[in-house]
């Protein structure tokens, strides 16, 4: 007998956990329990409020995660399992690994400073406020991952073996293909994590990773992600678009603003304002990018060139590494991204989080925001809930730091830079699957998307599909 749980990325984009269980072998004891992803909930409260709540079975019990991908909403909750009492391996592809050991630990260092500023403000109930984990207990979960590359199969135990396959979502991204040996039969499991774009060049530059996610996939059960189950990207080249926009607003003596990952959105969006400089089609303002982890990120897009696409390799032959380009900055302390918020001069800022969640990117919105001489431009998904889907949708103000900011800078957002695959993409890839799955399971969406998904595949593939239900438990 074996179930999934699905823990989170049920009925929204976050908290992406999946439960495997194999209970109840011939020698008595417990049975295997792997989860696939562990990743934070944000955005909405009520889906952040399910941070604190334990795992259903004990973390001690748990033997093994899975992680598809170093994003935080698979990710973020690892070190919190760990201080729940997991002390079993993380397997993860070697570049995973890499972004999770500046990821994780930034993690904790905001919850740390989230805690301290509700503590300061008392802003919370509780009292004191306690982070969900700090930086150093981020970093010590580290010890627990061990890197696997693409394509090699581990056997955990005799029921259980998995493999990494490229998804070819951001750098390190895998889809885990799972055998489960029950009864003297077997069954394939695939856990698509996020899915890539299968790319083309001109609508959507800056690919870092070979495009597509990996082809003729099989599996009995599928459990899939829905991110842009109701929607298409568009198909123009957005980098006409984007020039102009920051040409405009430079021409009014306002600066740009846009809130990014700091994790490959912002190395492909600074590849693309360099390519723009270059061209003559931008003017040559200073561009920040403004992380603590800035040079770290871009330091780890450069050692794993195994993954770049041929137009990735061909940027970084012409141009070299973005450390070195003139009138790029890369702010890593707090001191310097002070001077960032000072300057009264036209520029670009490119700053996390990427849905204003947290970070720099408040300090930089909070100063720009009521100028209508600024753009803000959002370069990626925005889930409900975060300050970045209220500025976005058009709002008049925003919460930042517990003050009420008023919105008179421009807004402005381009979807091409989505690293996920939207509905077509999504149906494409499908096809490619040689025989359907017995059930597809769709988690990691809004409702709405993954339901508009489910129609999509039943009619135009004729496939069994059901959207996973947070906690629900499913026959694996
Ligand atoms: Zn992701």
């Amino acid at each position: 007998m074996a179930y999934i749980q699905f823990l989170g990325a049920a009925g929204t984009v976050t908290g992406s956990k999946h439960l495997i269980n194999i209970s109840g072998d011939s020698t008595g004891k417990r049975g295997l329990q792997v989860l696939i992803d562990c990743g934070l909930f944000q955005g909405q409260k009520e889906w952040r409020e399910r941070n604190w709540q334990d795992t259903p079975v004990p973390a001690r019990e748990i033997d093994y995660v899975i992680l598809t991908h170093a994003h935080l909403d698979h990710s973020g909750w690892i070190p919190r399992l760990v201080k729940e009492g997991f002390s079993g391996k993380v397997f993860c592809t070697p570049s995973t690994l890499d972004l999770c050991a500046i990821l994780l630990p930034d993690s904790g260092h905001l919850q740390e400073e989230d805690a301290e500023f509700a503590n300061r403000k008392k802003t919370s109930k509780h009292s004191p406020a306690l982070p969900l984990y700090t930086e150093a207990e981020a970093h010590d979960c580290l010890r627990y991952f061990s890197p696997l590359d693409f394509g090699e199969a581990r056997q955990l135990a005799p029921e259980l073996s998995f493999r990494f396959v490229r998804s070819a979502h951001i750098l390190g991204a895998s889809m885990v293909e799972v055998t489960v040996t029950t009864g003297g039969s077997s069954r394939r499991m695939l856990f698509t994590g996020d899915i890539g774009r299968v790319r083309n060049v001109r609508s959507n530059p800056g690919k870092v990773v070979h495009a597509g996610p990996a082809e003729g996939e099989q599996a009995d059960l599928l459990v899939m992600e829905s991110t842009y189950g109701s929607r298409s990207h568009p198909s123009a080249d957005p980098r006409p678009e984007l020039a102009r926009l920051v040409r405009n607003a430079v021409k009014r003596g306002g600066s740009v603003v846009v809130p990014a990952f700091a994790v490959e959105r912002t190395q492909k969006f600074l590849f693309l304002l360099k390519e723009l400089m270059e061209a003559g089609d931008i003017p040559r303002v200073p561009i920040y990018a403004d992380s603590p982890m800035a040079i770290k990120a871009v330091d780890i897009f450069l050692k794993h060139t195994e993954e770049f696409s041929q137009d990735t390799k061909n940027l970084i032959a012409r141009y070299g590494s973005p450390l070195e380009w003139a009138g790029f900055h890369f702010a890593t302390d707090v001191e310097s991204s002070k001077k960032i918020n000072d300057s009264r001069y036209p520029c670009v800022i490119v700053s996390s989080s990427g849905m204003v969640t947290g970070g720099r990117i408040q300090h930089h919105l909070m100063q720009r925001l009521p100028d209508p001489r600024n753009l803000v431009l959002f370069i990626g998904f925005q889930a409900p809930g975060t300050r970045g889907f209220t500025i976005k949708s058009g709002a008049p103000e925003v919460k930042i730091f517990g003050q009420i900011i008023p919105i008179r800078a421009q807004v402005a957002a381009l979807e091409q830079f989505s690293d996920h695959a939207d509905t077509p993409e999504l149906l494409s890839w499908l096809r490619t699957f040689p025989r359907p799955p017995e059930t597809t399971y769709l988690v990691h969406g809004e409702p709405q998307a993954s339901a508009q998904l489910r129609d999509a595949m039943q009619k135009e593939l004729g496939w069994n599909v059901e959207v996973a239900e947070y906690m629900e438990k499913v026959e694996a």
